[in-house]
Formats: C-alpha cells, sequence, structure tokens
C-alpha cells in the first residue's frame, strides 16, 4: 500500500456490518457501521452492505484517496474465487454472488475472503499479532471463527474454508450446531450458545428448577450472564465457566496444530475481561505440551472490532477478484 490511495475493507458480521477506509499503514480514515439486519433477508443485506461500501469509496473519491479495491470478509462457507457466499449460519445467503454483484455496483475489483482469515491477516499487518509467524486468530462473538497467518501468507485452504474452528467438534452427542453436526465449539461456547443456556436455565427456574438472577434479566446474552456470573448467580457461573472452558480446548487444539508464535482472541466475547483469557491460557497451559505452550503468547485483538475490516482491505488489495496474492512481499 502506498501514496495518497485509499483501502475499503468490509466486515460481513451476523449482527454488524462494519466499514473502513484506510491508508497504506492500515490508519483508519473513515468508518462506518450499521446494524446488519439479518432478518431482512440477503437482499437487504446485500443493499446495506454496498451503501456502505459506495460511500467509503465516494469519500475516499473526495478526500483525494481514490480506492482502487474493495475487500469483503463474510463468514462462510465461502466459494473465495467465485466471489459467491454458499451459506451461513448466521446470515440469510445462500449461494450469494456478493463479490461480482458488489463490483457490478461499484465498477472496482472486489476480493471476498472469509472473515476469519480477514481479521488474523488484519491483526498480523497492523495489531497485536505484528510479524508473528504462525499467527493464529480467534474469533469469540455471536459465532466462533478463526484464522491463521503463516510465512507472512493468509492460510485459505483449498475454497479460502480453512479454520472455521467454530464447527470444530468438541462433544461427540453435544448440542445441535446450526450447521447440522453436534457439539461444535460454536454450540457450546458462542455468544449465541451462551445466550440460548441463558433461555433455558431461565425456563428451569420458572419451572422449580434452580432459582437464577437471570430470570430478571430483560435481555440474555453473554454480556448479561457474564455479569451475572461477576455478582454471585450461581447458575450464570455454571454457564460462563464451562462456554469458556470449551473455548479454552477450541484454543489449545490449535496451538496443537499450528505451534504458533502468537494465538490474537478477538470479538465480543472479550469484553467478559481477563476472564477470558485466564480460562483459556489454563487450558493451554493443562491441555498442550510445554514445547508449545512455553513460549506462546495469547492477547486480544489490537485492532479491537475493526481487525476484520483492515484485513478484508489489505486483502482486497493484494489479491484483487482472482489473482494470486503477495501479501508476503508487501508486507515487508
Ligand atoms: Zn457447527
Amino acid at each position: 500500500m502506498s501514496g495518497a490511495e485509499g483501502f475499503v475493507g468490509i466486515d460481513l458480521g451476523g449482527t454488524k456490518i462494519r466499514g473502513i477506509l484506510a491508508d497504506g499503514e492500515g490508519r483508519i480514515l473513515a468508518s462506518r457501521l450499521e446494524p446488519t439486519g439479518a432478518g431482512r433477508g440477503s437482499e437487504a443485506v446485500f443493499e446495506t452492505l454496498a451503501s456502505i461500501a459506495a460511500s467509503l469509496v465516494e469519500e475516499g473519491r473526495a478526500a483525494g484517496r481514490l480506492p482502487r479495491s474493495v475487500g469483503v470478509g463474510a463468514p462462510g462457507p465461502l466459494d473465495a474465487e467465485r466471489g459467491i457466499i454458499l451459506v451461513t449460519e448466521n446470515l440469510p445467503f445462500v449461494d450469494f454472488p456478493l463479490g461480482p454483484s458488489l463490483e457490478a455496483r461499484l465498477g472496482l475489483p472486489v476480493k471476498l475472503d472469509n472473515d476469519g482469515c480477514a481479521a488474523a491477516m488484519g491483526e498480523y499487518l497492523y495489531g497485536a499479532g505484528r510479524g508473528a509467524d504462525p499467527l493464529v486468530y480467534v474469533t469469540a462473538s455471536t459465532g466462533i471463527g478463526g484464522g491463521a497467518v503463516i510465512g507472512g501468507r493468509p492460510l485459505r485452504g483449498r475454497g479460502s474454508n480453512a479454520l472455521e474452528v467454530g464447527h470444530m467438534t468438541l462433544l461427540p452427542d453435544g448440542p445441535a450446531c446450526k450447521c447440522g453436526n453436534r457439539g461444535c465449539a460454536e454450540a457450546l461456547a458462542s455468544g449465541t450458545a451462551i445466550a440460548a443456556r441463558a433461555e433455558e436455565a431461565v425456563l428451569a427456574a420458572r419451572s422449580g428448577g434452580r432459582p437464577t438472577s437471570l430470570s430478571s434479566c430483560p435481555r440474555l446474552g453473554a454480556e448479561e450472564v457474564f455479569r451475572e456470573a461477576g455478582r454471585g448467580d450461581a447458575v450464570a457461573e455454571l454457564i460462563a465457566s464451562e462456554a469458556l472452558a470449551y473455548l479454552g480446548i477450541c484454543v489449545a487444539n490449535l496451538a496443537t496444530i499450528f505451534d504458533p508464535e502468537i494465538i490474537v482472541i478477538g470479538g465480543g466475547l472479550c469484553r467478559s475481561g481477563e476472564r477470558l483469557f485466564e480460562a483459556v491460557r489454563l487450558a493451554v497451559r493443562s491441555r498442550c505440551s510445554k514445547a508449545v505452550s512455553g513460549s506462546l503468547r495469547i492477547l486480544p485483538a489490537g485492532l479491537g472490532g475493526d481487525s476484520g475490516a483492515l484485513g478484508a482491505a489489505a486483502l482486497g488489495h493484494f489479491s484483487p477478484s482472482g489473482a494470486k496474492n503477495d501479501i508476503a512481499e508487501a508486507a515487508h
């Protein structure tokens, strides 16, 4: 990235769409944040995303930083080569040609990439894991996702679907996951899973089960569960500690596979603070070999909620539609 160019990146999430215009050093010049509104259907979500991208391209133009490409990080599975979202659990897209549709709208090359892959690249280029090799990124939010950067390049797999860590089986015959499997990390440790456990607990309390302060929460999400656990509610505490134990197993498995220098954890669940990192570090220490865990650093995302959008902007620039990416060279 160089000169007075601008780079547009979009992070398409299950609850929010974040868009940024960045300069060549990853500094954010403008940003947009809109609710995804997944319940409104695929066309409406696409319209929101396209209008965010168009307004950032326009803002870049007005500021003399003409964006040359747009990168989009989206949950998979994807056909990244053709810019198609095949199917997603938390969004209404099925075989949706997001890349080609957005290219037609903006008149610019668009690169669709796995959101975990984009966030890993963002943290590798500009965030907590700058230059770390290998770097593994895990996001714990509405869903659970991940990515890895090895030798300066994102590990995409054949169809850009590598490190769909949310669908790693952690508990045979565990709770059903939206993907059709059972006992996935996402069904056990995501914000959605924690909210589902909280609702079950409130229903159980209503029919004579163990009382819980969660019953008086107007909204039931991970934030409320961690808050009530912190206030001493035993039911909330059990839900929180079980979810974090499974997240820890998920991260420990990744450490065993990749022997990474750094694991970066981002996503909304990190708002539960040091508690999440303590649980994950404990799992890694107790489950991985010392050779792997000894010098491994496990850090919160340095870019907060912007890892995905910044990484998508970089991937869009270095690997526009179909071109082979050359990030390793550009990053050094
Ligand atoms: Zn699954």
